[in-house]
């Protein structure tokens, strides 16, 4: 059985973390939403990686819900 090519870039292996995180299509949509929030961080390696990446940007806890909303609402986006 040959692999699924990934839907976006037709390029890799399409894979959670490839399409959510790693394709270079969605890598520019986290990169202009880091840029636009005023961080500049490295996309972490897998999906839950990038989950408790987000959540760690808030620096209050009534900011915690926000950017779990946020995060879940990019990665249904993509
Ligand atoms: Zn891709």
């Amino acid at each position: 059985m040959e692999a699924v090519k990934c839907s976006l870039c037709g390029q890799n292996v399409e894979d959670n973390n490839h399409l959510f995180l790693h394709c270079s299509v969605t890598t520019k949509i986290w990169s202009m939403c880091f840029e636009w929030w005023g961080f500049s961080i490295a996309i972490a390696g897998s999906c839950w990686d990038s989950f408790i990446q987000h959540e760690s940007l808030a620096t209050k806890s009534s900011e915690r819900l926000g950017w779990i909303i946020v995060w879940f609402s990019l990665v249904l986006t993509i």
